[in-house]
């Protein structure tokens, strides 16, 4: 069967590893020149547990983030070695709360001791493991001060260290782009913007695209549109309507793979509001401050086309007000002094959502993040991957989908 997978980020290069793998006939298209050069290579590879989303009184996101964060390392080992992917692995997080938290400290207190019971539901089960399962399970609460003097006793109220990690996603991204490379039966179509996807009356589908100034035009049997913040401009050309209102936020943060910098970077959440992260991978630094690194926030079915000014000098005006936001709160981490701005690369990409307010309104919908997965209709399936969390265990649920599709029609 030939099926086009559109859009190589973590969706789409799961998803057409294992169509490949399963003997289809897979065609890869991104409209950049390498496949995760969008928003899967621009973040900050927290492998999410769901203790984030701590004001989804529901507990439907740190359900949904916990399925994810359980068979992302499963589902990856596929095509990474094991231990290559443990060696990418951060250190554990520690969630900081400012005084200006949207929520009280007890509100985060009973929210992860929820998410510590749905991972120990959830570890329990057959082919999962979480990233690094080196770590203690659950949290602890420490004193604020007492320790390293890496916060501000007058900013932060509350500190927890959590079990929770990312992963170094540049490296992870090289290693997957080689995997893909030596895919056999899976061919790579690059340089190549899909223009739109149509129901083909004689059956299946034909997707339109745009590859060296000339439009070409293919049948597929089956389509997979991964194509993220742009996913729903294609689904439209099916007739297939977004159920709510989306918003695109362009945010960029600070990456930086100076092993000095990677070894005093700690892993930082701010909880909860607009405020930032820190990690500190092996070989890799990453810093981002909200109010600095948002700088678009849109409305409707596809961001704005225009491009976003991130000329050298911008980035290093974003730089300097990462660092310097980080530093309010965190004094003593001194991976984030003025002395390190010439270290640090603007990196980011688009985060597509369902809401209609920003995270600093506590009502906004962006609190939570369970409405998302895999929409199919008949023989296309459309990925709204939510986090890069949750992108391996979508794209396999397409692929599911798929397979037993094809098993039944042959
Ligand atoms: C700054 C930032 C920090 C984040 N931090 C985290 C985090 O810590 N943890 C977490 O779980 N999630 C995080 N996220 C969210 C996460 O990055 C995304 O949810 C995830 O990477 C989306 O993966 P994807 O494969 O769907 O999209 P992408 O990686 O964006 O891939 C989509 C691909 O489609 C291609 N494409 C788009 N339109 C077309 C077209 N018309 N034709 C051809 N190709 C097209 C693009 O070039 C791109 O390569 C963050 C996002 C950002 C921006």
């Amino acid at each position: 069967m030939r099926v086009a997978v559109l859009g190589a980020g973590l969706a789409g290069t799961c998803v057409a590893l294992e169509l490949a793998a399963a003997g289809l006939d897979v065609h890869l298209f991104d409209r950049a020149p390498q496949a995760l050069s969008g928003a899967s290579l621009g973040n900050e590879g927290k492998i999410h547990l769901g203790l984030v989303y701590a004001n989804d009184a529901s507990g439907r996101t740190a359900r949904t983030m916990v399925r994810g964060a359980a068979r992302f390392r499963p589902l990856l080992e596929r095509w990474i070695d094991a231990a290559d992917l443990v060696a990418m692995a951060s250190t554990p997080f520690v969630y900081a709360m400012p005084r200006d938290s949207l929520l009280p400290p007890a509100r985060i207190r009973a929210h992860f001791a929820e998410v510590g019971r749905l991972w120990s539901i959830a570890a329990r089960q057959p082919g999962t493991r979480y990233l690094r399962d080196d770590l203690p399970p659950g949290w602890r609460e420490r004193r604020v001060g007492g320790d390293d003097g890496l916060f501000d006793a007058r900013e932060v109220t509350h500190v927890f260290e959590s079990n929770e990690c990312a992963i170094d996603t540049p490296m992870l991204c090289v290693r997957l782009r080689a995997r893909l490379a030596t895919e056999p039966g899976l061919i790579a179509r690059y340089d190549t913007t899909i223009e739109a996807v149509h129901a083909d009356p004689r059956g299946g589908y034909r997707v339109r695209f745009r590859h060296d100034d000339a439009t070409g035009e293919e049948p597929f049997a089956c389509v997979v549109n991964a194509t993220w913040e742009q996913r729903l401009v294609l689904d439209a050309g099916l007739g297939l309507v977004p159920p709510g209102n989306v918003v695109h936020r362009y945010k960029v943060g600070l990456t930086s793979d100076d092993l000095g910098l990677a070894g005093r970077m700690p892993s930082v959440t701010f909880v909860l509001g607009p405020f930032g992260d820190t990690v500190g991978c092996p070989a890799r630094a990453y810093a981002s401050w909200y109010p600095a690194g948002l700088l678009r926030q849109e409305f409707g079915v596809a961001p704005d086309p225009a491009p976003i000014d991130l000329s050298p000098a911008r980035r290093r005006e974003l730089a300097a007000a990462t660092l310097a936001g980080l530093r309010t709160l965190m004094p003593g981490a001194t991976a984030l002094g003025e002395d390190t701005l010439d270290r640090w690369q603007v990196t980011g990409g688009y985060i597509t959502a369902w809401g209609r307010s920003g995270i600093e309104d506590a009502a906004s919908e962006l609190h939570e993040r369970h409405a998302v997965g895999v929409h199919s209709d008949g023989a296309y399936h459309s990925i709204d991957t939510g986090k890069f969390t949750l992108a391996p265990l979508f794209a396999a649920e397409a692929c599911a989908r798929i397979l037993q599709r094809e098993a039944r029609r042959a």
